[in-house]
């Protein structure tokens, strides 16, 4: 479950925003003052933090500013409808997003979901060997930027072997990891997927990184000294 740290000193507000979000299987913790909910937000554990810009104490772009020393839990500030420089002044803060009084439940709820996205896929992160790359979260490959476009199970494949690189991996633990336990086949259609990949990266641009040593399985590695 998703916990929400809602900081808004107008009770009517944040009790109909505690409902709604409740309703919608998140966890929400209230806090009606600016002090008070920069020591919640610090003591962690938040996926998402809701915060007011008028606030009694210290107002929500001083909790921002300081929240953002340790932090960089995704913040959505709430602000009033002309308040155009608080806007401006908390996304060069580091706030992630801003939604405009009065609003709808369904824009707060759209917008929570993107940051929450957003966070979720910065934190997978970015594997490389030599010049080949690959974004996880974006399901991409490249090769020296060159984007390289591979089935499902040729990049489940490919990434098993970045997260290991160099490390000998044999046919049998590569259908575990890739084709799981339960397939029933023949190994050699990890040969047949590692073709696949030597013709898309390898030949493709004439580099080596895929290798097969002899009796044992397959290793992804740069090898710089090979021709
Ligand atoms: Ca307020």
């Amino acid at each position: 479950m998703q916990t929400i740290l809602l900081i808004e000193d107008e009770q009517k507000i944040a009790r109909f925003i505690e409902l709604e979000l409740t309703h919608e299987g998140y966890t929400v913790i209230k806090a009606e003052d600016g002090r008070t909910g920069l020591e919640l937000a610090e003591k962690g554990g938040w996926d998402l933090m809701l915060l007011d810009i008028m606030l009694p104490g210290l107002n929500g772009l001083e909790v921002l500013r300081r929240l953002r020393k340790s932090s960089d839990l995704p913040v959505i500030m709430l602000t009033a409808r002309d308040a155009v420089m608080d806007k401006v002044t908390g996304l060069d803060m580091g706030a992630d997003d801003y939604i405009t009084k009065p609003f709808s439940i369904e824009e707060l709820l759209a917008r929570i979901r993107t940051a929450l996205r957003k966070k979720q896929s910065a934190a997978l992160p970015m594997l490389t060997v030599g010049p080949l790359q690959m974004d996880i979260a974006r399901h991409a490959v490249s090769v020296d930027g060159t984007p390289v476009e591979l089935t499902g199970r040729e990049f489940s494949l490919l990434q098993h072997m970045m997260e290991n690189q160099s490390i000998v991996l044999t046919r049998e633990a590569l259908m575990e990891k890739v084709w799981g336990y339960d397939y029933v086949g023949e190994t050699n259609i990890v040969d047949v997927y590692i073709r696949y990949l030597r013709g898309k990266i390898d030949e493709a641009f004439n580099i080596k990184l895929l290798h097969t040593v002899r009796g044992v399985g397959y290793t992804l590695r740069e090898d710089r000294h090979e021709t």
